[in-house]
């Protein structure tokens, strides 16, 4: 199977013998699942489904960012704590996702268990010199590390204006250059949550944590690292940065981005008004339907929320019913000698949209003999019918 990779930017065999580690960057939890998030965790999940059907031995780790800038302002602004808003958004983030039929990760990592592992680290990049302490906070030195911005590719000009635009303070007098970004931060304020360290009481940086957790299930190299686009930079870069810089080892073999899901043409958003989130989808649509409706675009294509295609979802899925009286599922050989073409579709770079056409179209055929994969293709697409 072959997957592209945003590091190399090309298509790449990912290697099935080995044991595969995939990870996962999960939610923060202080809002409810949206449709983007429901692209990318579902796309996540056919790559699960479909590497297990290949044979393949594979550790899903999706973590919770449960400790972060955004969780505390909207707990204030709720009345409530960060814990009780935290626990109650992850469980309706897997409520929503397992109503999708999305399979439970093999681990699911909460960052704030997970304090220990992320000093570790601090302490390893003080030590080599990667990283500085002052004023009890500790920041990674972007500028002694040469391969900063090898994911991204941005110079460091661009870097710094989307790391500004997504929450750097490039004015923070603490800082030695305008992007260096927190590994440990301070506490600021007695009531806001802290936990000791030999800096000093304090929290996490955002990109530390997931260096952290992934690291803990997945060993020093990790065979793939997902999440959406938009965490390529400054979130993925600086990842790579912690984790290669403290192992000295490559960090990710593949990563794997899933595109953008606007609505009304823009990007979703609180402030636009424009979110649109999974429990109000599954008032109007059932799971099975928000599920083709996913698997019908390809995971690095991005594309505009658009109702109609909920009709073909339900026409498709009415075809497919007649031929799943029987759930009979099939050996990865069986498939393979009956409807190649589907497995080609997902062994090139998981074109689900592809897959989901093949499907389509045999079910819509007179072949009886290629209709008897349909209900293997529907459980590799994670659609129950
Ligand atoms: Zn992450």
């Amino acid at each position: 199977m072959k997957i592209y990779n945003t590091y190399s930017e090309k298509i790449e065999e990912i290697e099935l013998k080995q044991p595969i580690g995939i990870y996962v960057c999960g939610i923060t939890p202080y809002d409810t699942t949206h449709l983007g998030h429901a692209f990318t965790f579902v796309t996540y999940d056919i790559l699960v489904r479909y590497l297990r059907f290949l044979g393949a031995n594979v550790t899903y780790v999706q973590n919770v960012t449960d400790i972060d800038d955004d969780i505390l302002i909207r707990a204030h602004a709720l009345k409530t704590t960060w814990k009780e808003l935290g626990n109650h958004e992850t469980i309706s983030h897997f409520k929503n996702m397992h109503a999708l039929n999305a399979l439970h990760p093999d681990h699911i990592p909460k960052a704030t268990e997970n304090i220990s592992q992320m000093q570790k680290i601090i302490q390893g990049l003080i030590k080599k010199g990667g990283a500085y302490v002052i004023n009890n906070s500790v920041y990674f030195d972007v500028k002694k590390d040469k391969n900063f911005g090898k994911l991204s590719k941005f110079n460091y000009k661009a870097m710094l204006e989307i790391a500004n635009d997504r929450g750097n303070f490039p004015i923070d007098p603490n800082k030695k250059n305008e992007l260096d970004f927190v590994l440990w931060q301070a506490q600021q304020h007695p009531d806001e949550p802290s936990w000791n360290s030999p800096w000093g009481q304090g929290r996490p940086g955002w990109h530390i944590e997931c260096s952290a957790m992934s690291m803990r299930y997945l060993g020093s190299t990790l065979t793939i690292h997902g999440g959406g686009q938009d965490l390529i930079f400054p979130h993925h870069e600086s990842e790579i940065a912690q984790s290669e810089n403290f192992t000295d080892k490559k960090f990710v073999k593949t990563w794997m981005h899933t595109a953008m899901v606007y609505s009304e043409g823009k990007k979703m958003s609180k402030s636009l008004g424009n979110m649109i989130f999974v429990h109000d989808l599954l008032k109007t649509y059932t799971a099975s339907e928000l599920r083709t409706f996913l698997a019908m675009h390809h995971y690095r294509t991005s594309f505009n929320y658009d109702e109609a295609e909920f009709v073909v979802a339900k026409n498709a899925i009415k075809a497919f019913e007649p031929c799943c009286l029987d759930q009979k599922i099939l050996s990865f050989k069986r498939l393979k000698q009956i409807a190649p073409e589907f497995l080609l579709a997902l062994d090139n770079d998981l074109d689900t949209s592809k897959a989901f056409q093949i499907l389509t179209d045999i079910a819509k055929s007179k072949n009886e003999t290629k209709k008897a994969i349909i209900p293997t293709g529907l459980k590799i697409l994670g659609i129950k019918v």
